[in-house]
């Protein structure tokens, strides 16, 4: 039996996916520009669908540098963010409300000390931030080439959300929130495993599936995993099928077993 709350929160969404229903004519295209999307069943499709509208619904989108963030750019933003979370719903990123998609790569100065002491300052290029509490920083470019892209396993929306379900506990070091201690340590073995034989096989200069990027540290190690199991899955589970295993525990899904 349904409880008045559970049906209050029903009625709310229902009004929600309404109010934020996605035409037809673009989520076909939607599709067809990113088909890593639609390789799911109809009924994942509709749940992709009916979560796409609500992430609409939920959060704000803005431009910056005077970019204007179009119905098909807003969709298909929401609908990569919403593949990750396709089994989990869209509670984990309830923690944050804006999204700022720029309109390519993003220059910005950092600074690091070293043991010295001393301080460097260096240019870094990000086609993509999320951080604790948000806002979402997505380059439009990197976004709109990721049909294309997805072939070496890219994909900076599933990157940064990625990000946003390992900082679910606080914490950006590769580990989302997992239901038991026991999961936990698991988790750290496989990931850790992976991660160590990946930076040699980096420092090796062999060509992977994962991108490079992978081996500046667990947490970006994660998140550039996420990308290649959504978005090149049988790839990456070719190439590391303990971590596919992992991975498709947490997420719920089995996208290299889809037709
Ligand atoms: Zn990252």
């Amino acid at each position: 039996m349904r409880t008045f709350l559970q049906r209050l929160r029903q009625r709310s969404e229902q009004r929600a996916i309404e109010r934020r229903a996605i035409p037809e004519t673009v989520w076909q295209l939607t599709l067809a520009r990113y088909p890593f999307l639609s390789r799911r069943d109809a009924a994942d499709m509709a749940e992709l669908r009916r979560l796409s509208s609500l992430f609409l619904d939920s959060k704000e989108f803005s431009g910056a540098h005077g970019l204007q963030v179009g119905d098909h750019m807003a969709v298909a933003i929401a609908a990569q963010a919403c593949l990750p979370v396709l089994r989990l719903g869209l509670r984990p990123y309830d923690g944050f409300v804006g999204i700022v998609v720029h309109p390519d790569e993003v220059q910005v100065k950092r600074e690091f000390v070293d043991d010295d002491g001393i301080v460097h300052e260096f240019d870094d290029v990000l086609a993509g931030e999320a951080m604790e509490g948000g806002p979402v920083m997505l380059s439009w470019r990197d976004v709109s080439e990721s049909g294309e892209s997805a072939q070496w396993g890219y994909n900076v929306v599933v990157h940064e959300f990625a990000h946003v379900l390992d900082m679910g506990d606080g914490l950006a070091d590769g580990i989302p929130p997992l239901p038991s201690a026991a999961e936990r340590t698991r988790w750290q073995q496989v990931l850790m495993r992976e991660y160590e034989t990946f930076c040699a096989r980096i420092d090796a200069e062999e060509d992977t599936t994962l991108d490079p990027y992978g081996a500046e540290s667990p947490e970006e190690f994660f998140a550039v995993a996420s990308e290649a199991f959504f978005v090149a899955a049988q790839d990456m589970r070719a190439e590391h099928p303990a971590l596919y295993e992992l991975l498709a525990g947490y997420y719920r899904q089995d996208p290299a077993g889809q037709p």
